[in-house]
């Protein structure tokens, strides 16, 4: 196959339709409701996602709404949260992101990127997870998966996360941006890997990566 120009919004579109394809349903996006949006993204912070799963169940099940975790038990609260990383930290930050959103907005999880990044734990990978999954908005999700491929292909050349969220602003059509985090998290885990050589040699959209074209690359 022809190698297509890297990074042109043509290139950037049959990549991600590329990935759409090989993780059929994966790049859609669903929404939630944000309270349960905001507290399960804290939870998937750096832990698998069998085990959000089953610790947000737990958390909803015991403080269905804000009101409730925000007077939390702090140690009943880190039993609940077994099985998510760096649970200890997690704790308190959620009881007092909780208080805070009490005391300043009601209840209501705020649909705005600076108000969401002033809470405790919250990070711009949470905050533009919260504004896609919680209201819909075009925003970039940008995690280590995303970050390493997104340099793999060459649409970026950046050496942290936010600096490819903002690359990828200025690369990436804005229809694209919502599901793009679902698609490359399948990826990454799939093929595109971390600590091991990427699996180029069945990946479906080689033909538009710059890694993948370099003859001298460590591929299988
Ligand atoms: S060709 Fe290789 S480096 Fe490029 S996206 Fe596919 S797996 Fe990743």
């Amino acid at each position: 196959m022809a190698i297509e120009t890297m990074v042109t919004p043509g290139g950037v579109r049959a990549v991600m339709e590329g990935l759409a394809a090989t993780y059929r349903g994966r790049g859609s996006v669903e929404l939630g409701e944000p309270y349960r949006v905001l507290v399960s993204t804290v939870i998937s912070q750096r832990t698998r996602e069998e085990q959000t799963t089953a610790v947000s169940q737990r958390v909803f099940a015991r403080y269905p709404d804000m009101a409730s975790l925000a007077a939390a038990d702090e140690k009943e609260l880190l039993v609940l949260l077994a099985g998510s990383e760096y649970r200890e930290a997690k704790g308190p930050r959620l009881i007092a992101m909780a208080t805070i959103l009490l005391e300043k907005y009601g209840g209501r999880v705020p649909d705005d990127i600076d108000a969401l990044l002033a809470l405790p734990g919250i990070g711009r990978k949470t905050a533009n997870c919260v504004l896609i999954y919680a209201f819909n908005r075009e925003a970039i999700c940008v995690d280590t998966h995303m970050h390493k491929i997104a340099n793999r292909l060459g649409w970026v050349t950046t050496k942290t996360p936010e600096q490819t969220e903002k690359a990828l602003e200025v690369v990436m059509p804005r229809d694209l941006w919502a599901g793009s985090n679902r698609l490359f998290l399948q990826h990454g885990r799939a093929i595109c890997l971390s600590g091991a050589p990427p699996l180029c040699s069945r990946c479906p959209v080689r033909p538009w990566c710059a890694y993948g074209q370099e003859p001298t690359a460590r591929k299988r």
